[in-house]
């Protein structure tokens, strides 16, 4: 057994009852566990601060001085015991609400101490509550060097268990390894990356000489955690390769040239044709593909999965796309239908409307091979839909598709067809290593040409006049307009009733208008034939909760009005204003809050209002929010549990690590030559505390 298994109740200092609350408040149970619990800052200790100096921005600090006095103080739970301490150069209050006792014998007046911690202002005074303190020595035998301070909660503090306490323990810990640890990684990892050994970097993290050597010490254990995810992911997606064979989409044949040279009305943009190169690439291998298509609304993500489509087709294999919606799957339908007009290219709709007859009837042609692409909703995964041949596979918005039902789309053939999810939801390329790890990613980081960008305006709830007649205006000049509410998720009811008022709000504001309203709990056909009837300018507002965030496309809408703006996280916000912006006029997006903001949310309308780029707001949310809620990262199944790296902060460790792990699959798939044997069990021991999600969010 190594020393790191050590139950932690036997580290000096612990004891069964104090190893209780580590389990319990911090998941330490041994000795592994507690040097792994990272410091989170450092202080620096070489500098001795005056009194006078003092000023509200400081932290924690160190002060040399004298006590003058004792003095209790208060009643009850307010009692408190205060030492007036001076170094010559002011007073500060040093205050104590527990131990009183103890504190008052152990400490002596007119002694020169060296005081350490966080000075506040209480009533024109300084004080430092619960000071650390210890006798000054000679310049030589003061500790040197950086302090590390140490996270604890409420409860381990009830426990005397504090920062210090955190670190005496620690010191224990050390003192009770008497030999080198093993390293954790193997030797070509820690040569190729350049790493201090473990050992001196567990060393160095608590207990760091120099500012350099902490860097070192960070670098290797972030590194290390950062590696073994990304090696988890590698070694996966080769596991898969290897043994999942990928229909070949050999040859670009007539369909698509035709397309290109007769359908298509405009150009590529760069970004289109090199999504489609990797397409092709990735299906000429004989691999299945898996990728993650990411681009901004509008930016035509659309067209180049009609294109790999009409190259499935050209190597003779059917193709399906799978949307979120009816309406969405229609409007998908419609511009297929449009694009390949005057083509042999069969195209076909099935959704949960689709009529018995006609089903039946696509369900025949799909066996015999007269139907090249398949549109539709969840109804295409239904067992009774069998293909003939399908090679290659759509999914529109992927958030709305779990593992499983992917999964079944794999059993529509011999082996399982090529796969594309697209979405526009952008997710910063650090988290979608880590998160989609398995999946390629491709990016369409570009518009089309001649696209009017969204102005977004940030307005105040108390202004509302100005707003409306904007809205008529752009009314009567024959635009629509989205209004939408929050989703407060604490009460469904109050949500409701949120969006009721508004709604007749809205329509009395505007009698002259037809207004609709669409959320959440409507049955599907309800929420079709709103949709409908906004769709054909039946009805010129809408009223809605964020049902709307998923893929409507109404060129016509182009203001969007998101009522209290400030309850929206920056992704969602994003989404909503895609929603307009996607026709010839100019588009607005309008972000209505009260005068009182956090400082978090005016940094979230400041980025809304600075910028439209998808990939910029993404990485902005996940420096805002961390990387926990944000969408997708629940359905991952990667092991993942980050004491010490920070996906946004460490990015280029990240690919550094992502780089080597390659080299390590590339080089030994099944880490299997005896160098590796660390790497392996490392990995199982990952894999064993597997799902720890509560570290993330
Ligand atoms: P997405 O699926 O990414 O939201 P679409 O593929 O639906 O985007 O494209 C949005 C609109 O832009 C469509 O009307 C489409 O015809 C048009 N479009 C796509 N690519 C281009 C291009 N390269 N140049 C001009 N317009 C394009
Ligand atoms: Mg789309």
């Amino acid at each position: 057994m190594s020393i790191l298994q050590t139950d932690i109740q036997y580290v000096p200092g612990v004891g069964p009852k104090r190893a209780e609350i580590l389990q319990k408040e911090i998941d330490v149970f041994t000795l592994g566990d507690l040097l792994r619990w990272y410091p989170y800052r450092y202080i620096d200790r070489t500098r001795i601060y005056y009194v006078h100096e003092i000023d509200s921005a400081q932290a924690y600090i160190q002060l040399k001085g004298k006590i003058t006095a004792f003095e209790t103080l208060g009643e009850g739970h307010k009692r408190r015991l205060v030492a007036h301490f001076t170094d010559g150069t002011g007073f500060v209050d040093l205050v104590w609400f527990q131990g009183i006792r103890f504190v008052e014998s152990k400490y002596k007046l007119n002694q020169e101490y060296i005081v350490f911690g966080k000075p506040t202002l209480f009533n024109g005074k300084w004080n430092i509550a619960h000071p650390d303190i210890d006798p000054f020595m000679n310049e030589s035998d003061r500790p040197e060097g950086l302090m590390a301070m140490y996270n604890t909660t409420e409860k381990m503090k009830n426990h005397f268990l504090n920062s210090r306490a955190m670190q005496k323990i620690i010191t224990a810990a050390f003192s009770l390894i008497k030999e080198r640890l093993p390293e954790s990684l193997s030797p070509d990892v820690v040569q190729e990356a350049g790493l201090m050994p473990f050992h001196d970097a567990l060393e160095n993290i608590h207990f760091p000489k120099t500012p350099s050597l902490l860097r070192d010490a960070e670098y290797r254990l972030k590194f290390e955690e950062l590696f073994y995810i990304q090696l988890s992911i590698v070694r996966y997606a080769s596991e898969r390769k290897e043994k999942l064979k990928g229909f070949v989409f050999g040859k670009v044949g007539e369909s698509l040239h035709t397309f290109f040279r007769e359908h298509l009305p405009f150009e590529l943009t760069n970004a289109q044709k090199r999504v489609i190169k990797e397409i092709r690439r990735d299906t000429a291998t004989g691999r299945q593909m898996n990728r993650l298509l990411q681009g901004d609304v509008g930016s035509g993500k659309t067209l180049v999965a009609l294109m790999c489509m009409l190259i499935a087709r050209d190597n003779g294999f059917q193709s399906a796309l799978m949307s979120p919606t009816e309406i969405l799957a229609s409007q998908h339908y419609e511009t297929f239908t449009r694009m390949l007009r005057g083509m042999k290219v069969r195209v076909a709709l099935l959704t949960g409307s689709t009529r018995k007859k006609e089903r039946e009837l696509i369900h025949a042609a799909l066996l015999s091979g007269e139907i090249d692409i398949l549109i539709g909703t969840h109804a295409l995964i239904e067992d009774v839909v069998q293909f003939r041949n399908l090679g290659f596979v759509v999914i529109d918005e992927q958030h709305r598709f779990g593992v499983v039902q992917r999964a079944r789309l794999w059993e529509k053939n011999r082996q399982p067809p090529h796969v594309l999810v697209m979405t526009a939801t952008p997710i910063p390329r650090t988290l979608a290593m880590t998160v989609y790890g398995d999946l390629d990613v491709s990016v369409i980081d570009e518009l089309p040409p001649g696209r009017k960008q969204v102005q977004t305006l940030h307005r105040y709830d108390k202004k509302r006049g100005a707003l409306y007649q904007f809205i008529r205006e752009q009314i009567v000049q024959g635009r629509q307009v989205y209004i939408v509410y929050p989703l407060i998720e604490e009460s469904e009811t109050l949500d409701l009733k949120n969006l009721e008022e508004g709604y007749l709000h809205i329509r009395e504001a505007f009698p002259e208008f037809s207004v609709c309203k669409m959320h959440g709990r409507m049955k599907a056909a309800e929420k079709e034939e709103v949709m409908r009837r906004f769709v054909n300018n039946e009805a010129q507002i809408m009223v809605s909760t964020t049902v709307i965030e998923v893929g409507v496309n109404v060129p016509n809408a182009t203001v969007m009005v998101i009522e209290s703006a400030q309850r929206f996280g920056l992704s969602q916000l994003h989404q909503l204003r895609g929603r307009v912006g996607r026709g010839a006029d100019q588009s607005y997006c309008i972000l209505i809050t009260p005068y009182e903001l956090s400082a978090d949310t005016r940094k979230r309308i400041e980025i809304m209002t600075g910028t439209n780029d998808g990939f910029e707001i993404a990485e902005a949310d996940l420096k805002l929010r961390g990387p926990g809620d944000l969408e997708g990262t629940q359905q991952s199944g990667v092991p993942f549990n980050l004491h010490i790296a920070d996906l946004v902060r460490d990015n280029a460790i990240l690919y550094r690590a992502r780089e080597i792990a390659e080299k390590i699959i590339d080089r030994d798939p099944h880490l299997a030559q005896p160098e590796h044997l660390v790497l392996k069990q490392q990995l199982s021991r990952l894999a064993g505390n597997r799902y720890d999600w509560g570290r993330i969010s």
